[in-house]
């Protein structure tokens, strides 16, 4: 009998997750607040809030496994349907990740660098923090901070208390800032057997704290680079800590010949979207795999691919389509200003035919 997955969260990842099973024979349920959502286009949809366990259990009625695509997922829920059926990435990946602060010390304990930082939980606390860690730095809320939300950076003494009045009232945690050549980000994946693979590392590049482009592999960093060496030890490190099953993501800032730690997102990632036209398996496909112990497949190149969100509005599918070496993935949603609507992953033959083939498209780029 084909095998069943539960997906909470009904997002552009959980459907990209399903599209990527189908032809493995996997079938989907999705399990998501809202009446429509882009997974729920594509897979079954069962709608209703995923803190109450009488849905929960509703929606793991047949299902051989559950996992998620988005790491705002109550730990509860996760801890509920765990008791029930397997559900890959567990709870003990997902409550470290959500936190910054719990997260940066798991790195600092497993010796991975991070910036310096310090929890904060008064106006007294910061200027202390203030003071110990320097300025520049930036005020971060501990948890539901995404894409550049829940941060102020403050810049000298005088912003100290206007951060405050933006943030005070949260947990939060105060980091310095790191003087980064380049931002790259490391998307692996490690099954129910401990199989791990890595994909090459990307570099990233942001606009408005929201992903821009990825470039794949990131430029100068080969196989055999120390970095990426560095790189896949370190994710190593983080999921036999974790005991952690799916795609994992770290998002790296490159500082000399150095890999300082941002955070890490327990599911696929944005930065791995390329690998959907650029290797020989997709992250998605992979964290299906992994999920249900079974082999995982190649993270080889096969071609070099620069990925570029389509933010807030897009180009008709018919002129994307009309470019060369343009792959067009879009979401099912409806335009708004900041929503990630679709990317595409423009490959070439070569990394400089792959990157003059983005740059040519580049001011199609609303935001
Ligand atoms: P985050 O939500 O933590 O991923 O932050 C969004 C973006 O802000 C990152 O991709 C960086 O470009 C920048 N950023 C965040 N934290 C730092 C830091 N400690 N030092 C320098 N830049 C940072």
């Amino acid at each position: 009998m084909a095998k069943r997955i539960g997906i909470l969260g009904g997002g552009q990842l959980g459907r990209m997750l399903a599209l990527a099973g189908y032809p493995l024979g996997l079938e989907f349920r999705i399990l998501e607040d809202a009446a429509e959502s882009p997974a729920g286009q594509v897979a079954p949809l069962v709608s209703g809030p995923l803190d109450q366990n009488l849905v929960l259990d509703r929606f793991a009625e047949g299902l051989d496994c559950v996992t998620f695509e988005f790491e705002n997922v109550l730990v509860k829920a996760v801890e509920h349907l765990s008791g029930r059926l397997p559900v890959h990435p567990g709870p003990l990946g997902l409550a470290k990740s959500q936190d910054r602060l719990v997260e940066k010390e798991l790195f600092r304990s497993l010796g991975i660098l991070t910036a310096p930082f310090a929890p904060v939980n008064s106006a007294t606390e910061l200027e202390q923090a203030a003071e110990s860690i320097g300025l520049p730095a930036i005020l971060k809320t501990r948890r539901f901070g995404y894409d550049g939300k829940g941060q102020v950076r403050i810049d000298g003494a005088s912003g100290v208390s206007l951060a405050w009045e933006k943030l005070g009232g949260h947990p939060l945690i105060l980091e310095g800032l790191v003087p980064f050549d380049r931002e790259m980000s490391q998307v692996s994946a490690r099954s129910t057997n401990g199989e791990i693979c890595h994909y090459p590392l990307v570099q990233n590049i942001h606009k408005k704290g929201i992903l821009h482009k990825t470039i794949a592999p990131a430029p100068g960093i080969g196989p055999e680079h120390p970095l990426s060496h560095a790189s896949q030890k370190a994710m190593e490190k983080v999921m036999q800590t974790l005991g952690y099953v799916g795609v994992l993501a770290i998002e790296w800032f490159q500082v000399g010949d150095a890999l300082v730690a941002n955070e890490m997102a327990p599911r696929v990632h944005n930065t791995g979207h390329w690998t959907m036209d650029g290797a020989q398996t997709s992250q998605f496909e992979n964290h299906l795999r992994a999920i249900l112990g079974w082999p995982l497949g190649s993270t080889e190149v096969t071609r070099p691919t620069v990925m570029l969100n389509l933010v807030g509005d897009y180009r008709t599918a018919k002129e994307w389509l009309a470019q060369p070496g343009v792959k067009l993935h879009l979401y099912g949603k409806s335009p708004r200003k900041g929503r990630k609507l679709g990317h595409v992953n423009v490959i070439g033959n070569t990394a400089e035919e792959a990157s003059e083939r983005a740059y040519a498209v580049m001011d199609w780029l609303v935001e």
